[in-house]
């Protein structure tokens, strides 16, 4: 009698899985950290490593010393180059964000022979305000540029296109040195694309991600010709993220000027992002060479192609795989390959059951540990990670939602996902046959698929897990049974579906925070759903699935043991100081969920839960002061204001006021206490498209940066006269630490600034005081 199943197969095909997943993380980026690049035309990672130590040795946001020191020194090492610096200074707005300020971007431009239209090289210098460092974001991008510059010119100097490098400013305050750039400066809307370096994160690889008004075909065309040697990007991100509200430099680009543009970015290690540990020693070199990888072969390419059109009404679906670069295929097929492969799979199942060699009810039967498994694993992961933020209050302070432990988790997660999908087939491959079993996953892949086709075009690419399990099926089916090699066989087919998607169980959860780990969990299961076949191969099931449990569990206590913070992976915690100036009150207040060592010092031992002040200072993900007490009144110069015009011109009211800082504060935001619809608002002379706010608002209308001692800043609002206007700034600067007015003991050394939110700062409060009384004169005036 034949053998029909060999334990070492089996072994050899559960490895190739293993080795296979490992590969699909391998090949994504250089993994080579030391080299030499003896040749002066490469890209020298040392070289560009000296730039990025020497600025970022302190936070450099824009207007502070350290952001001149940083500008002055890319200005010389390009000069040093031979190229002419231009430093672009300009008021620009972000009317979306209510952003403004002066920023100061740094141009040049290397001539070319025949241009078709410019390449543009863009990454910002500007930290964002206050703590980081910013060696990756974005210092990691622009040394990245001044590199890839200096080895193109050390070459024979023979390309067509002019090549602009934009190195922005303000990036950080709202892309407002991009708008600058777009806006105001006479090469702003002539690009003919844009290479963007960006970073939300410390470390994982870089990923392409185009932004264009229309549709990719031609820049993925185009991209994949370039042949960078690690290409990482899909499809599925490229649709994603056209459908939320994104936000980069390249997002002015393509609003304001129809720019096509391609942002290189890398988000892993997200913890590290916009704090002071976002350091040149934390940036992972691997990351940065990775990052640096695209940039001489596609200056190359696109500096001697025509960049005169760029746009193409198609999409495509694109992928990264190993030594094959970017593949791609029409959207417009996406449809038509969902339905042949349903198609396909309907006819092997009729064939099936005609040959008797499927049973309808396993079928059906088989649905029984599919469907458990999915709701089983996904319910764990969503009410694991809510049950261990309940255990670990202190993950509610690191806002960017992805612990420093955060890799353990996703790592417990997919064992556990394992574990229980083991568990869950436990008896179920035992008792039915594995082609009858294989029916449920195979079906929920297909209506995935025809989901995909109708709602998610990108993540056409599905397809390939689809096809494979229906080639699994029919192989299992019509195959001759007592072959004893399938196992490996199915092995074999299975590796272009693990290269794709095991970096996706990672990415989902890496990207949009430890929240979305059921994600992961879903995507394990579907994977083990086409695995079936190798999965009933295995005769050591129970050991693996006792195995990925244990493993499950050491991720948790690894984690577990690295949920607290240390000189590695410091605390995040904030304080500021508000002094209402009309009021003569001032208070401490926190974003912090319980206070610590050192915000104790301001908050004491019996702080009051909530906010002071419902209208204070708006933060990136609209975090609110949770604690506050009253804090002495310091004596602070408030700001001065001062109202040049408000009257009323038939149904409108003209407001125009000026206000000037008596500190050198480092930003005056302008509140509105009822909500308002703008109808013209002009910020130092530079209007606000649409006014910002095309629906009434109440709130910030305004955040403005100063960057230079005894700025004004002028202000002209229109608005209907029957609009009730109370408006109040707040100035802040980020000096609380260092003021001489209050005695602070520092941050122990395991602490940081928390980010994204108004940290370390003296707010000053103050009311506008407009001419009610003569307005309200006026008002009866021209109504009578
Ligand atoms: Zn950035």
């Amino acid at each position: 009698m034949p053998t029909t199943k060999s334990p070492y197969i089996s072994l050899i095909s559960l490895l190739l899985i293993i080795a296979t997943s490992y590969y699909s993380f391998y090949s994504l980026m250089p993994n080579n950290s030391i080299s030499t690049e003896a040749k002066s035309t490469n890209f020298s990672t040392q070289k560009a490593l000296v730039h990025l130590k020497k600025i970022t040795q302190e936070p450099h946001f824009t207007g502070s010393d350290h952001h001149q020191f940083v500008r002055e020194y890319l200005k010389t090492a390009l000069e040093d180059l031979g190229l002419e610096v231009e430093i672009q200074a300009q008021i620009a707005v972000n009317n979306k964000w209510g952003a403004a300020t002066k920023a100061k971007n740094i141009i040049a431009k290397i001539p070319g022979t025949n241009s078709s239209k410019p390449l543009l090289l863009l990454s910002h210098y500007d930290s964002n305000p206050h703590s980081s460092l910013g060696a990756s974001d974005a210092a990691s991008g622009v040394v990245t540029i001044l590199e890839s510059v200096r080895a193109l010119l050390a070459q024979p100097n023979n390309f067509k296109n002019d090549i602009i490098i934009c190195i922005s400013d303000a990036e950080e305050l709202g892309l407002l040195g991009a708008s600058a750039f777009v806006n105001h400066h006479p090469w702003g809307k002539n690009i003919g694309l844009v290479l963007n370096l960006e970073a939300r994160g410390s470390g994982g690889p870089s990923y392409m991600l185009l932004e264009t008004n229309g549709g990719n075909e031609t820049l993925i065309k185009t991209f994949s010709n370039a042949n960078t040697p690690y290409p990482v990007g899909n499809s599925l991100m490229y649709s994603i993220y056209k459908m939320l509200p994104n936000d980069t430099d390249l997002t002015i680009f393509r609003e304001d000027g129809n720019v096509n543009g391609f942002n290189f970015a890398f988000i892993g290690d997200h913890f590290d992002y916009h704090t002071v540990q976002d350091s040149y020693d934390r940036m992972d070199i691997n990351t940065f060479k990775h990052q640096a990888s695209y940039m001489l072969p596609l200056i190359q390419y696109y500096a001697n192609s025509d960049l005169s059109n760029l746009n193409s009404t198609n999409d495509l679906v694109y992928f990264n795989f190993p030594h094959i670069g970017i593949a791609y295929y029409p959207f417009s097929w996406v449809l038509p390959i969902a339905i042949i492969l349903a198609f396909v799979f309907l006819l092997i199942i009729s064939i099936g059951i005609y040959k008797r060699r499927l049973s309808v009810r396993e079928t059906l039967q088989g649905f029984i540990p599919f469907i458990g498994a999915l709701t089983g694993t996904i319910l764990t992961a969503f009410f694991g990670w809510k049950f261990l933020l309940i255990i670990h209050p202190q993950y509610q302070d690191i806002l960017h939602g992805f612990t420093y432990n955060g890799y353990s988790y996703i790592a417990m997660f997919v064992a556990f996902s394992i574990a229980i999908f083991l568990r869950f087939y436990k008896n179920y491959l035992l008792k039915l046959q594995v082609q009858n079993l294989l029916i449920a996953p195979i079906t929920i892949w297909v209506l995935i698929n025809i989901a995909i086709a109708y709602y998610l075009k990108g993540a056409g690419f599905f397809s390939i897990p689809l096809s494979t399990g229906i080639l699994l099926l029919a192989i299992h089916l019509f195959v001759q049974n007592n072959n004893k090699w399938k196992p490996l066989y199915y092995s074999i087919l299975l590796i272009p579906t693990l290269i794709i998607f095991v970096p996706l169980i990672k990415m989902f959860p890496v990207g949009l925070g430890l929240k979305m780990t059921g994600i992961s969990a879903l995507f394990t299961v579907l994977l083990l759903g086409i695995a079936l076949p190798v999965i009933h191969s295995l005769p050591f099931r129970k050991p693996l699935g006792r195995l990925a449990f244990l493993i499950g569990v050491l991720a948790f206590i690894t984690a577990f043991t690295n949920s607290g913070y240390n000189l590695e992976n410091r605390q995040p915690n904030s304080i500021i100081y508000t002094l209402d100036t009309d009021a003569q009150k001032a208070y401490w207040g926190s974003y912090n969920n319980s206070s610590d060592d050192f915000t104790v010092q301001f908050l004491g031992d019996q702080p009051i839960a909530g906010n002071y002040d419902t209208t204070i200072t708006a933060s990136k993900y609209k975090t609110a002061i949770k604690w506050h007490r009253e804090a002495p009144i310091k004596n602070f110069k408030a700001p001065e204001i001062n109202i040049i015009t408000d009257s009323i011109q038939g149904n409108n009211r003209f407001v125009h006021f000026r206000i000037k800082s008596l500190r050198n504060a480092n930003r005056i935001e302008l509140i509105s206490s009822y909500p308002i619809r703008l109808k013209l608002f002009v910020v130092n002379d530079i209007a606000m498209k649409k006014a910002i706010h095309p629906v009434k608002k109440r709130g910030t209308i305004l955040s403005y940066y100063l960057t230079s001692p005894n700025e004004i800043l002028d202000l002209k609002l229109t608005i209907s006269k029957e609009e009730t206007l109370n408006l109040s700034i707040l100035e802040a600067s980020f000096d609380l630490l260092s003021n001489p007015q209050f005695d602070i003991k520092p941050r122990a050394d395991y602490m940081m600034p928390m980010p994204f939110v108004l940290n370390d700062a003296i707010v000053l409060k103050k009311r506008i005081n407009l001419y009610k009384a003569t307005a309200s004169e006026q008002f009866k005036e021209t109504t009578n």
